[in-house]
Order: structure tokens, then sequence, then C-alpha cells
């Protein structure tokens, strides 16, 4: 493992708990991390030696849901880090949300890492925007996957594969809209109608 470039430490001369640059150093341990090596506060200029420890993270189960799936994996966390319902963390490249947390067999809202047996998660990042789309005699719903920051707008056309439609009025939890844009994680359902292509051959 490579020293890190910076710790955060507290000065031993100006006493300030700032960021240090590492001259040089190694990382080592077995049941912890060890950083031993020479430090520069970025306070006062004062280089020292120093050692520092802690603990190892630890792998936790992890389930996470997404559509219709739900994918079982691990997160790594400090021992004593407390992880708490609702909070949104990082996983790869993709962001999720705590739903559950089951520690010691019940379901808490919040435990340190070490005591948990599984977190529940689902994905963030993405969204399933449900899409009715009018053909001429009947109306067929698709969805459309989308980021949940994406914004669709009244007039936009969307591709759905086979079709493109054009929506026409969208959904959310307190309004309709029939102009302007909504991001895609707000909408509850958008209306449209299909575009007729015009080919030239
Ligand atoms: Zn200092």
């Amino acid at each position: 493992m490579a020293a890190p470039s910076a710790l955060v430490l507290k000065c031993p001369r100006c006493g300030e708990v700032v960021p240090h640059r590492v001259l040089r150093g190694k990382i080592g341990g077995k049941d912890e991390i060890v950083f031993g090596g020479v430090v520069r506060c970025s306070k006062c200029d004062a280089i020292s030696n120093v050692v520092t420890r802690e603990p190892k993270p630890i792998s936790v189960p992890l389930v996470v849901s997404w559509l219709d799936r739900s994918e079982k994996t691990s997160l790594e966390f400090a021992p004593d880090e407390d992880v708490t319902v609702g909070e949104e963390l990082d996983l790869g490249d993709t962001r999720i949300s705590v739903t559950a947390i089951e520690s010691q067999g019940r379901r808490v809202d919040g435990a340190p890492a070490k005591s948990i047996d599984t977190v529940w998660a689902k994905r963030i990042d993405q969204v399933r925007v449900k899409f009715s789309v009018n053909k001429g005699n009947r109306t067929v719903p698709h969805e459309v996957l989308a980021a949940a920051d994406e914004e669709f707008e009244i007039g936009e056309i969307v591709d759905l594969g086979r079709d493109r439609a054009v929506v026409h009025h969208i959904r959310t939890e307190r309004r309709t809209l029939r102009q302007g844009r909504v991001r895609a994680d707000e909408i509850v359902r958008m209306y449209g109608r299909v575009v007729r292509e015009r080919t030239s051959r």
C-alpha cells in the first residue's frame, strides 16, 4: 500500500489539527493500518516524525436494489463509522441511499459498522420514468431510464427504441406540467404520443 500524500494530524509544535504533507514514509501493519514517516505541518512548517494507527476497514454485506433486481455486494467502512438509514453513499460509480440496516438480528435506524449484519440500499443515480404513449387508438406504457437529475421538457422527443414520442404533459406529486421542464426523479408519469417519421427514399 502506498503512503498517502497528506494526513490530517495534530502538529506537535503549534498544536493545530491541520493537513500535513508526507515527506517520506510507509504504510504497514497487520490488524491496523500503521503509517510511519516524516511530515510537514501546513500551518507552521514544522517537520516531525510521526506514527499513526487506524483500524483496518471492515467489509459489510450490502444488498442494493435497482429496478426489479437486487444485488448482493459489500462495502468497506471504518469499524466505528456510524451508518444510518437515509444516508447516501458512493458504491463504485453509483450513488446509493441506505434504506434499512440489520444489526444483531434487529432492524435499526443506525449502528456502528462493526455491529451491522446487513445494509440494504437502493440506487439513486438512475431512475425509471413512466411514460404513457398514445399510438392512435391505444395507449402503450413505456419506461425510460434516466439520471435522477436529468430533465424532461414538454415538447421534447424521447427515443423509445422502435418509436419516438413527444412529451405532452408531465405529472409530478404536486402538479401537472403542460409547459416547462422537470427533473426525472420528480416525475410520477409522462404522457405523450408517437411521432410519425417521414422517411425519404
Ligand atoms: Zn504546526
